[in-house]
Protein backbone atom coordinates (compact mmCIF):
# COMPACT_ATOMS: atom_id res chain seq x y z
CA UNK A 1 0.00 0.00 0.00
CA UNK A 2 1.33 3.65 -0.63
CA UNK A 3 1.69 5.64 2.04
CA UNK A 4 -0.48 8.71 2.51
CA UNK A 5 1.55 12.47 1.56
CA UNK A 6 1.99 13.50 4.96
CA UNK A 7 0.24 16.71 4.00
CA UNK A 8 -3.36 14.94 3.70
CA UNK A 9 -2.95 13.98 7.58
CA UNK A 10 -1.19 16.65 8.71
CA UNK A 11 -1.57 20.59 8.02
CA UNK A 12 -1.48 24.39 9.08
CA UNK A 13 -5.33 25.37 10.52
CA UNK A 14 -5.99 28.60 12.07
CA UNK A 15 -5.47 27.25 15.18
CA UNK A 16 -2.22 25.99 14.41
CA UNK A 17 0.07 22.65 12.93
CA UNK A 18 -3.25 20.10 12.93
CA UNK A 19 -2.73 16.26 13.01
CA UNK A 20 -6.05 14.44 12.10
CA UNK A 21 -6.20 10.83 12.64
CA UNK A 22 -4.32 11.41 16.11
CA UNK A 23 -7.08 14.89 16.92
CA UNK A 24 -4.76 17.05 18.37
CA UNK A 25 -2.45 20.08 17.67
CA UNK A 26 1.10 20.85 17.77
CA UNK A 27 1.78 24.38 19.72
CA UNK A 28 -1.58 25.47 19.15
CA UNK A 29 -1.76 29.43 19.35
CA UNK A 30 -5.64 29.25 20.55
CA UNK A 31 -7.34 26.58 23.18
CA UNK A 32 -8.26 23.36 21.66
CA UNK A 33 -9.40 20.06 23.24
CA UNK A 34 -6.11 18.52 23.10
CA UNK A 35 -2.61 20.21 22.31
CA UNK A 36 0.88 18.75 22.16
CA UNK A 37 3.20 21.43 23.23
CA UNK A 38 6.77 21.37 22.24
CA UNK A 39 8.29 23.79 24.79
CA UNK A 40 7.95 26.36 27.86
CA UNK A 41 7.93 29.40 25.84
CA UNK A 42 5.25 31.68 25.33
CA UNK A 43 4.08 31.30 21.82
CA UNK A 44 4.36 27.59 21.86
CA UNK A 45 2.65 27.21 24.91
CA UNK A 46 -0.22 28.62 25.90
CA UNK A 47 -3.04 28.52 28.43
CA UNK A 48 -6.19 27.34 28.25
CA UNK A 49 -6.28 24.18 26.49
CA UNK A 50 -8.18 21.22 27.66
CA UNK A 51 -5.28 18.24 27.64
CA UNK A 52 -1.82 19.36 26.81
CA UNK A 53 0.79 16.68 26.28
CA UNK A 54 4.23 17.51 27.29
CA UNK A 55 7.51 16.77 28.86
CA UNK A 56 7.75 16.72 32.58
CA UNK A 57 9.70 19.36 32.59
CA UNK A 58 7.62 21.44 30.40
CA UNK A 59 4.79 20.95 32.02
CA UNK A 60 6.08 22.20 35.27
CA UNK A 61 7.34 25.46 33.05
CA UNK A 62 3.77 25.78 32.02
CA UNK A 63 2.87 25.27 36.26
CA UNK A 64 4.97 28.03 37.06
CA UNK A 65 3.99 30.58 34.48
CA UNK A 66 0.33 29.80 33.48
CA UNK A 67 -0.76 28.63 36.95
CA UNK A 68 -1.58 24.58 38.54
CA UNK A 69 -5.20 24.74 36.37
CA UNK A 70 -3.75 26.39 32.67
CA UNK A 71 -4.72 22.92 31.27
CA UNK A 72 -7.96 21.12 31.95
CA UNK A 73 -5.41 17.90 31.87
CA UNK A 74 -1.58 17.78 31.82
CA UNK A 75 -0.41 14.60 30.11
CA UNK A 76 3.46 14.18 30.78
CA UNK A 77 5.24 11.63 27.40
CA UNK A 78 6.93 9.06 28.62
CA UNK A 79 8.70 7.25 25.84
CA UNK A 80 6.17 6.57 22.75
CA UNK A 81 2.24 7.09 22.86
CA UNK A 82 -0.72 5.66 20.91
CA UNK A 83 -2.89 8.92 20.40
CA UNK A 84 -5.81 7.68 18.52
CA UNK A 85 -3.80 5.52 16.18
CA UNK A 86 -0.99 7.96 15.86
CA UNK A 87 2.33 6.61 17.38
CA UNK A 88 3.53 10.33 19.36
CA UNK A 89 7.12 10.62 21.09
CA UNK A 90 9.19 13.47 22.19
CA UNK A 91 12.52 13.72 21.82
CA UNK A 92 14.92 16.17 22.97
CA UNK A 93 15.07 19.35 20.89
CA UNK A 94 18.28 20.76 22.75
CA UNK A 95 16.50 24.51 23.05
CA UNK A 96 15.93 25.02 26.87
CA UNK A 97 15.23 22.59 29.23
CA UNK A 98 12.18 20.34 28.27
CA UNK A 99 12.20 21.24 25.02
CA UNK A 100 11.26 18.90 22.37
CA UNK A 101 10.70 17.41 18.64
CA UNK A 102 7.07 15.69 18.65
CA UNK A 103 8.07 12.80 16.08
CA UNK A 104 4.63 11.68 14.71
CA UNK A 105 4.01 7.99 12.99
CA UNK A 106 1.25 7.58 10.76
CA UNK A 107 0.58 4.54 8.20
CA UNK A 108 4.11 3.90 7.93
CA UNK A 109 5.31 7.66 7.36
CA UNK A 110 7.13 9.75 10.50
CA UNK A 111 6.72 13.57 10.60
CA UNK A 112 8.85 15.14 12.70
CA UNK A 113 8.11 19.03 13.85
CA UNK A 114 11.11 19.96 15.82
CA UNK A 115 9.33 23.36 17.39
CA UNK A 116 12.74 25.49 18.11
CA UNK A 117 16.10 23.49 18.52
CA UNK A 118 19.43 24.14 18.21
CA UNK A 119 22.75 22.17 18.01
CA UNK A 120 24.89 24.20 19.71
CA UNK A 121 25.64 22.50 23.28
CA UNK A 122 24.04 23.94 26.29
CA UNK A 123 24.60 23.08 29.75
CA UNK A 124 20.97 23.29 31.11
CA UNK A 125 19.04 20.90 28.36
CA UNK A 126 19.34 17.53 26.69
CA UNK A 127 20.95 17.59 23.21
CA UNK A 128 19.04 17.53 20.19
CA UNK A 129 17.91 14.04 18.96
CA UNK A 130 18.69 13.68 15.44
CA UNK A 131 15.56 11.60 14.17
CA UNK A 132 15.49 10.58 10.28
CA UNK A 133 11.97 11.09 8.79
CA UNK A 134 10.26 11.73 5.58
CA UNK A 135 8.82 15.00 6.55
CA UNK A 136 10.98 17.79 8.90
CA UNK A 137 9.39 21.19 10.00
CA UNK A 138 11.33 23.76 10.85
CA UNK A 139 11.33 27.06 12.24
CA UNK A 140 13.70 29.46 10.65
CA UNK A 141 14.19 32.50 13.11
CA UNK A 142 17.58 32.84 11.82
CA UNK A 143 17.20 31.75 8.30
CA UNK A 144 19.21 33.72 6.36
CA UNK A 145 23.12 33.26 5.58
CA UNK A 146 24.07 36.38 7.75
CA UNK A 147 23.13 34.56 10.87
CA UNK A 148 26.45 32.99 12.29
CA UNK A 149 26.33 32.54 16.23
CA UNK A 150 29.40 32.10 17.98
CA UNK A 151 29.94 29.68 20.43
CA UNK A 152 28.24 30.26 24.03
CA UNK A 153 31.41 29.52 25.80
CA UNK A 154 33.60 32.19 23.97
CA UNK A 155 31.01 35.07 24.44
CA UNK A 156 30.95 34.14 27.97
CA UNK A 157 34.26 34.14 28.29
CA UNK A 158 34.27 38.25 26.84
CA UNK A 159 31.48 38.89 29.50
CA UNK A 160 33.75 37.69 32.34
CA UNK A 161 37.18 39.72 30.75
CA UNK A 162 35.42 42.06 30.80
CA UNK A 163 33.85 41.80 34.51
CA UNK A 164 37.53 41.78 35.26
CA UNK A 165 38.67 44.63 33.39
CA UNK A 166 35.74 46.98 34.78
CA UNK A 167 36.06 45.91 38.75
CA UNK A 168 34.12 49.44 39.72
CA UNK A 169 31.30 49.11 36.87
CA UNK A 170 28.31 46.95 37.57
CA UNK A 171 27.25 44.74 34.23
CA UNK A 172 23.93 44.81 33.44
CA UNK A 173 22.87 41.37 30.88
CA UNK A 174 19.80 41.34 29.44
CA UNK A 175 18.38 37.80 28.77
CA UNK A 176 14.82 36.11 27.95
CA UNK A 177 13.78 34.63 31.47
CA UNK A 178 13.16 31.68 30.21
CA UNK A 179 16.23 29.58 28.77
CA UNK A 180 18.86 32.61 27.94
CA UNK A 181 19.40 33.27 31.52
CA UNK A 182 19.65 30.12 33.29
CA UNK A 183 21.88 29.23 30.34
CA UNK A 184 24.11 31.83 30.60
CA UNK A 185 24.29 31.80 34.94
CA UNK A 186 25.60 28.26 34.26
CA UNK A 187 27.92 28.85 31.34
CA UNK A 188 28.94 31.70 33.60
CA UNK A 189 29.38 29.18 36.60
CA UNK A 190 31.34 27.16 34.14
CA UNK A 191 34.14 30.24 33.34
CA UNK A 192 34.76 30.29 36.90
CA UNK A 193 32.79 32.98 37.98
CA UNK A 194 31.86 32.01 41.46
CA UNK A 195 30.37 35.83 43.24
CA UNK A 196 26.86 35.87 43.30
CA UNK A 197 24.76 37.19 40.47
CA UNK A 198 22.15 39.63 41.05
CA UNK A 199 18.63 38.91 39.60
CA UNK A 200 15.94 41.13 38.26
CA UNK A 201 12.47 40.26 40.18
CA UNK A 202 10.87 38.87 36.53
CA UNK A 203 13.72 36.09 36.64
CA UNK A 204 13.26 34.82 39.96
CA UNK A 205 10.43 31.72 39.69
CA UNK A 206 12.19 30.12 36.59
CA UNK A 207 15.36 30.38 38.01
CA UNK A 208 14.26 28.92 41.11
CA UNK A 209 12.25 26.07 38.84
CA UNK A 210 15.62 25.71 37.13
CA UNK A 211 16.93 24.61 40.78
CA UNK A 212 14.22 22.40 41.86
CA UNK A 213 14.48 20.91 38.50
CA UNK A 214 18.13 19.78 39.12
CA UNK A 215 20.05 22.73 37.41
CA UNK A 216 22.45 24.28 39.91
CA UNK A 217 22.78 28.42 39.34
CA UNK A 218 25.03 29.37 42.45
CA UNK A 219 24.15 32.14 44.50
CA UNK A 220 21.47 34.18 43.67
CA UNK A 221 20.44 37.84 45.21
CA UNK A 222 17.12 39.97 44.39
CA UNK A 223 18.56 43.03 42.94
CA UNK A 224 15.99 44.90 45.10
CA UNK A 225 17.19 43.82 48.38
CA UNK A 226 21.14 44.83 47.65
CA UNK A 227 22.70 47.35 50.05
CA UNK A 228 23.94 50.41 49.00
CA UNK A 229 27.07 49.89 47.19
CA UNK A 230 26.76 46.31 46.52
CA UNK A 231 26.02 46.53 42.88
CA UNK A 232 29.33 48.23 42.45
CA UNK A 233 31.13 45.86 40.30
CA UNK A 234 28.24 42.94 40.44
CA UNK A 235 26.76 41.04 37.45
CA UNK A 236 23.01 41.46 37.40
CA UNK A 237 20.25 39.96 34.96
CA UNK A 238 17.43 41.61 33.38
CA UNK A 239 14.89 40.77 31.26
CA UNK A 240 15.63 42.50 27.61
CA UNK A 241 13.19 44.91 28.65
CA UNK A 242 14.16 46.30 31.51
CA UNK A 243 18.07 47.25 29.82
CA UNK A 244 17.44 50.61 29.49
CA UNK A 245 14.46 51.35 31.88
CA UNK A 246 14.25 53.76 34.98
CA UNK A 247 14.84 50.44 37.24
CA UNK A 248 18.46 50.09 35.82
CA UNK A 249 19.66 53.73 37.33
CA UNK A 250 20.36 52.18 40.45
CA UNK A 251 23.05 50.54 39.35
CA UNK A 252 26.31 52.23 38.78
CA UNK A 253 27.69 53.29 35.99
CA UNK A 254 27.15 49.98 34.33
CA UNK A 255 27.80 48.37 31.01
CA UNK A 256 25.19 46.75 29.42
CA UNK A 257 25.06 43.60 27.26
CA UNK A 258 22.22 41.64 26.10
CA UNK A 259 22.38 37.66 25.32
CA UNK A 260 20.54 37.29 21.53
CA UNK A 261 21.41 35.99 18.75
CA UNK A 262 20.07 39.39 16.64
CA UNK A 263 23.33 40.92 18.51
CA UNK A 264 24.57 39.95 14.97
CA UNK A 265 22.97 42.48 13.80
CA UNK A 266 24.96 45.80 14.73
CA UNK A 267 22.08 47.82 14.18
CA UNK A 268 19.74 46.11 16.95
CA UNK A 269 22.61 46.46 19.46
CA UNK A 270 22.79 50.17 18.47
CA UNK A 271 19.26 50.60 18.81
CA UNK A 272 19.11 49.30 22.68
CA UNK A 273 21.66 50.75 23.68
CA UNK A 274 23.97 47.61 24.36
CA UNK A 275 27.57 48.29 24.61
CA UNK A 276 28.94 44.66 24.89
CA UNK A 277 26.43 42.55 22.06
CA UNK A 278 26.59 38.79 22.97
CA UNK A 279 25.67 36.43 20.27
CA UNK A 280 24.56 33.62 22.01
CA UNK A 281 21.46 31.83 20.71
CA UNK A 282 19.04 29.29 21.74
CA UNK A 283 17.92 28.84 18.09
CA UNK A 284 19.76 27.34 14.86
CA UNK A 285 21.83 29.59 12.75
CA UNK A 286 21.82 29.52 8.83
CA UNK A 287 24.17 26.49 8.64
CA UNK A 288 23.05 24.00 12.27
CA UNK A 289 19.36 24.53 9.98
CA UNK A 290 21.04 23.07 6.53
CA UNK A 291 23.08 21.01 8.08
CA UNK A 292 20.21 19.64 10.57
CA UNK A 293 17.98 19.28 7.29
CA UNK A 294 20.37 17.52 5.67
CA UNK A 295 20.77 14.95 8.36
CA UNK A 296 17.19 14.22 8.74
CA UNK A 297 17.42 12.90 5.05
CA UNK A 298 13.63 14.09 4.94
CA UNK A 299 12.59 14.27 1.37
CA UNK A 300 9.84 16.71 2.31
CA UNK A 301 10.95 20.13 4.55
CA UNK A 302 8.03 22.38 5.87
CA UNK A 303 9.27 25.77 7.32
CA UNK A 304 6.66 27.17 9.99
CA UNK A 305 7.85 30.63 10.86
CA UNK A 306 10.79 33.14 10.47
CA UNK A 307 12.58 34.20 7.60
CA UNK A 308 11.26 31.55 5.55
CA UNK A 309 11.98 32.90 1.89
CA UNK A 310 15.78 32.09 1.86
CA UNK A 311 15.55 28.64 3.63
CA UNK A 312 12.32 27.67 0.92
CA UNK A 313 14.48 28.21 -1.86
CA UNK A 314 17.88 26.35 -0.45
CA UNK A 315 15.67 23.37 0.41
CA UNK A 316 14.60 23.44 -3.05
CA UNK A 317 18.44 23.56 -4.35
CA UNK A 318 19.19 20.35 -2.02
CA UNK A 319 16.91 18.13 -4.12
CA UNK A 320 13.70 18.49 -1.37
CA UNK A 321 10.16 19.66 -1.89
CA UNK A 322 10.22 22.99 0.85
CA UNK A 323 7.04 24.72 1.93
CA UNK A 324 6.41 27.50 3.99
CA UNK A 325 3.70 27.25 6.20
CA UNK A 326 3.28 30.70 7.45
CA UNK A 327 2.15 29.70 10.95
CA UNK A 328 1.16 32.90 12.54
CA UNK A 329 1.45 33.50 16.68
CA UNK A 330 5.09 32.81 16.47
CA UNK A 331 7.79 35.81 17.59
CA UNK A 332 11.00 36.34 18.38
CA UNK A 333 10.57 36.42 22.20
CA UNK A 334 12.74 33.88 23.09
CA UNK A 335 16.08 34.01 20.39
ZN1 LIG B 1 11.39 28.77 22.02
ZN1 LIG C 1 9.52 29.99 19.29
Amino acid sequence: MLSPHPGTWLYPTDHGLYCEPGQFFIDPHRPVDRAVITHGHGDHARSGHGAALATPATIEIMKVRYGPQSAGRFEAADGALDVNGVSVRLAPAGHILGSAQVVLEWQGVRAVASGDYKRQPDPTCAPFELVPCDLFITEATFGLPVFKHEPADKEVRRLCASLKANPERSHLLGVYNLGKCQRMIVLMRGAGFDRPIYLHGALRSLCDLYERLGIGLGELRDVMSAKPGELAGAMVLCPPSAINDRWSRRLADPITSFASGWMRVRARARQRGVELPLVVSDHCDWPELLRTIAETQAEEVWVTHGRDDALVYQIGKMGKRGRALALVGFEDEDD
